[in-house]
């Protein structure tokens, strides 16, 4: 049973908890933990392949200084270059 501050969650549709808003949501939609971690995950899963194609295509030093920094670090310079132009995603 929903409580007045619950949300429902936009993903699967179960009631989550009232601090779930999600902001890109319309009011009274969230994101449940589960599904969250499961987006997060399969978020992570795609940036590595934009990873290894940016580390691929770095010198060797520049290639060592980028896969020693945090993914979500890796996953904002890959952004940064998307946004730049200098690579494309595609969706599939
Ligand atoms: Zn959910």
């Amino acid at each position: 049973m929903k409580t007045k501050r619950q949300k429902i969650c936009h993903c699967c549709g179960i009631y989550t908890e009232p601090q779930a808003q999600d902001p890109d949501r319309d009011k009274g939609y969230g994101t449940c933990k589960k599904c969250s971690t499961q987006i997060a995950l399969d978020n992570e899963e795609r940036w590595k392949g934009v990873i290894a194609l940016v580390a691929k295509s770095l010198n060797p030093e520049n290639r060592a200084k980028f896969l020693s920094e945090h993914i979500a670090v890796q996953a904002h310079i890959c952004d940064e270059m998307i946004k730049a132009g200098i690579i494309s995603w595609k969706f599939s």
